[in-house]
């Protein structure tokens, strides 16, 4: 049996969100269409497991983007001005001790957030604008080896890196 993939908490439909509600769109039907042809997911909301409530202000990475918080030259600050960088670096490890307890090889995170983006986030001056960067889960998950997507990506995108990790069925029903 293939490996679970892990999906950030609000691709699948709960109302983790920083401003409490679900994410709009349609991806979470993909991913029951993915665990009806037997593929497995695990899922937390780095956000809220790391101690920050729901609803929240938004938060976005200044001078930098996640890499950089890991390694202490960026942080993430509130749009109320609240350094809320430990939140985030303690919801990046639980996310990872989730994906090392499942064997975890491939990711599909919510684009742009401070904490799920991938290759692209918010520039840090809450004004709408986006920079080259990725969030710090998705950078920690990355640094350890597993491969991270987002919901842009195909699930047939998915499934092959899922496929190409553990050359076993993934359960798309491509293969
Ligand atoms: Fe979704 Fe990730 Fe933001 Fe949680 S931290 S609401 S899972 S994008």
């Amino acid at each position: 049996m293939a490996s679970p993939i892990f999906v950030s908490a609000c691709l699948l439909g709960l109302p983790v969100r920083w401003d409490g509600k679900a994410v709009s769109g349609d991806y979470a039907s993909i991913l029951t269409k993915f665990v009806s042809r037997g593929g497995r997911i695990v899922s937390l909301c780095p956000e809220c497991s790391g101690g920050l409530p729901t609803p929240r202000p938004p938060c976005e990475i200044q001078a930098g983007d996640g890499s950089d918080v890991l390694s202490g030259k960026a942080r993430v600050i509130s749009i109320k001005g609240t350094d809320q960088t430990l939140a985030y670096l303690q919801g990046a490890r639980e996310a990872l001790a989730l994906c090392l307890q499942n064997q975890v090889k491939v990711a599909v995170l919510k684009s742009f957030s401070p904490a799920c983006g991938n290759g692209k986030i918010y520039d840090g001056f809450f004004r709408g604008t986006k920079k080259d960067g990725i969030g710090v889960t998705a950078s920690l998950l990355s640094q350890s080896g597993i491969r991270v997507f987002d919901e842009e990506h195909t699930l047939e995108a998915v499934a092959l890196a899922l496929k190409e990790s553990s050359g076993e069925s993934c359960g798309c029903g491509r293969e």
